[in-house]
């Protein structure tokens, strides 16, 4: 058996346009350790989403195709199973939340009966077996007053509450791996802290590892081990979270670590990564942040860079990593 929980090899994924195929992932790579936080950062539009999607096998049919690659959980390959394979895995060994609860909740069905489902449905539990383990379930995430709030409907829920009840409905079946799709977005400041304590909580309770999706840097360092970056669909830079946050040695990552607002912005203008994200009908040549990139040079222009070692323990797509890395200015943070 692989050492590796999940393990994404060379994946691709392509969407369907008047235009001709649309790549969104391109030859994607990157493993989560069994009991390992993964923060995957970058903006709208880098491909996280897709990428999570791509692993759950919900990529919208027809329009999008997996075109390469694998998706190995514990070496079983994800994208090659049976319809009826997939949909026993999913759940019970990998699960999802995404951002916005309340569009995931079905709205005419008391909370504690949609998470009783998964235990008819995946476990053949009876009706009444169901619903006491959906309690159990809803105190394990901190619901108060579990047992009388199971009635209740998602509206009658705040958006923090609703998010725990979304995540108890994914952690139900005790999965290995839960994704999650920027579970606090939508939440304000100190709901957001709660939710993010309580994944925490929950990670270190059951040795469940965590795929987190988000383009915020504070949410990332908070919760994950490890970070790796997207940009146009690639990865541009995997490194343990601290160290990222430290020395990014990728232009991009700097870019992003430095438009995060600290105490040195005060009275300043806040840095921002200039232009836009390419277009996937308009990528550039050679290295696709090139446009944005201040340490750009003809090379950069010309040929796309390779995910190469970078520093120790540490994996980097750029010409001039090192540059970036070893540069000596105020904007690595501590
Ligand atoms: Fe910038 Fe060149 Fe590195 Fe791309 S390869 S991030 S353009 S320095």
């Amino acid at each position: 058996m692989s050492s590796n929980l999940l393990e994404v090899r060379g994946l691709s994924v392509q969407f369907r346009s008047a235009e001709g195929p649309l790549t969104a992932i391109d030859d994607l790579s990157f493993t989560i350790g069994h009991g390992q936080a993964l923060a995957v950062l970058g903006e709208s539009g880098s491909g996280k989403s897709v990428t999570a999607k791509a692993i759950m096998g919900i990529l919208p049919q027809p329009a999008a195709k997996v075109t390469a690659g694998q998706v190995l959980l514990e070496g079983e390959d994800l994208l090659a199973l049976t319809p009826k394979r997939l949909r026993a895995v999913r759940g019970a060994k990998i699960a999802m939340v995404f951002q916005d609860a309340l569009t995931s909740l079905n709205p005419v069905v008391p909370v504690g009966a949609q998470i009783a489902e998964m235990y008819r449905i995946h476990r053949g539990d009876n009706r009444r077996d169901a619903q006491a383990k959906a309690v159990e379930m809803m105190r394990a995430v901190r619901i108060p007053d579990a047992r009388n709030r199971a009635a209740d409907y998602p509206f009658q829920f705040s958006g923090g509450m609703r998010q725990r009840v979304m995540i108890a409905m994914a952690l139900a079946l005790d999965p290995q791996l839960l994704i999650a799709d920027e579970p606090t977005t939508a939440l304000d400041v100190t709901v957001q802290a709660q939710i993010l304590d309580l994944l925490q909580e929950l990670r270190s309770e059951r040795g469940m590892a965590l795929m987190l999706i988000t383009h915020d840097l504070g949410v990332a360092s908070q919760v994950a081990d490890e970070a790796l970056v997207m940009y146009a669909g690639s990865a541009v830079e995997r490194a343990p979270m601290a160290e990222l946050m430290q020395r990014p040695s990728h232009p991009y990552t700097l870019g992003l670590l430095s438009s995060v607002p600290g105490p040195e912005h005060r009275a300043k203008d806040l840095p921002t990564i200039p232009g836009l994200p390419p277009l996937l009908s308009n990528r550039p040549t050679g290295c696709s942040f090139h446009p944005r990139c201040s340490f750009a040079t003809d090379l950069c222009r010309q040929t796309r860079p390779a995910v190469v070692a970078g520093l120790p323990g540490r994996e980097v797509a750029c010409h001039h990593w090192e540059e970036v890395a070893h540069r000596d200015d105020a904007t690595a943070r501590a």
